[in-house]
């Protein structure tokens, strides 16, 4: 059984419906019914008796797009844990290339953060190649940095919030700096945050990184310990952008795609392309006047 959910223009879901059953069926899936749902304002609902759900997302896709759409073989309800990755996903920017503006190195340092989110630079060699570019930037900047360009991405708040006001612990990991995800994890709500962390010396970045990094391995890795810490058959959420975000998103009940890559939003359970992150509430069927707005 799988449950596949729909937001996009209303117009276009009803326009679309039959054309989406009838493309399902032509690619072997035994559809039981579809409907509108009324419990976060308007989610078109597909009941799945049997079929892939590959095929589901991309008949969506073709159908729908722009949209946002969960396919899942659980019955959507609130998650025990919430695990999301910060750059692009909960803040509108990666903190790394607007660090680099400081620096007056941003073409150099954007043109190695796209390749590493695109999937074609190992992610680690990628990070300390930037980080290395880094040196000598004075501490300031970071602080500064954060208070003028790093904004939370809309929604990214209510749904922390939301999520945690239900029971659900809420972690927030990047392979970005924990110089910038501690404050941006407080502002936003998460419990946990994991990180890398820049070396300072004397008051300015020395180049290195402190500790262990975090990359997609350790991502997942966070996932799936605090999951286990959370008892056996906990249910998880995970929602990202990159290609680093790939073995988390896959490892989670729900991996959610956000205004994603397309490598990204290919592994995953479905994805937000149109709202914004308080679409996911809408997936999973929490309704909106259980949300928390402070
Ligand atoms: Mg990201």
């Amino acid at each position: 059984m799988l449950i596949a959910r729909v937001i996009a223009e209303p117009e276009q879901m009803s326009a679309h419906v039959d054309a989406a059953i009838a493309a399902m069926k032509a690619r072997g899936t035994v559809v039981a019914g579809a409907a509108m749902t009324d419990f976060c304002g308007n989610v078109l609902e597909f009941d799945i008796a049997e079929g892939d759900p590959a095929v589901v997302r991309e008949v969506l896709d073709a159908q729908f797009a722009p949209s946002d759409v969960l396919v899942t073989d659980h019955e959507p309800r609130v998650p025990g844990l919430f695990v999301s990755d910060m750059d692009s996903t909960m803040i509108m920017a990666e903190c790394i290339d607007e660090l680099a503006d400081f620096a007056g190195l941003k073409p150099q340092i954007a043109a190695i953060t796209e390749r590493a989110m695109q999937g074609e630079l190992d992610f680690e060699s990628a990070l300390r190649e930037r980080v290395l570019l880094l040196r000598g930037l004075s501490e300031g900047a970071i602080a500064e940095c954060l208070a003028t360009r790093i904004a939370p991405m809309p929604g990214a708040r209510v749904l922390v919030e939301t999520l945690k006001a239900h029971g659900c612990k809420t972690v927030l990991v990047t392979g970005g700096f924990h110089q910038f995800a501690d404050p941006v994890a407080e502002q936003l709500g998460f419990e946990m945050v994991v990180g890398n962390r820049l070396e300072v010396l004397g008051g300015e970045l020395s180049g290195g990184l402190v500790g262990a990094i975090t990359d997609s391995s350790v991502k997942k890795a966070v996932l799936l310990e605090e999951a286990a810490h959370l008892g056996e058959g906990t249910v998880t959420l995970a929602t990202g952008d990159g290609a680093n975000d790939i073995p988390m998103i896959e490892a989670a009940t729900y991996g959610i795609a956000y205004a994603a890559k397309p490598k990204a939003r290919a592994a995953a359970d479905g994805w937000v392309d149109r709202g914004d992150l308080t679409n996911v509430l809408n997936l999973l069927g929490i309704p909106r006047d259980q949300w928390v707005w402070e």
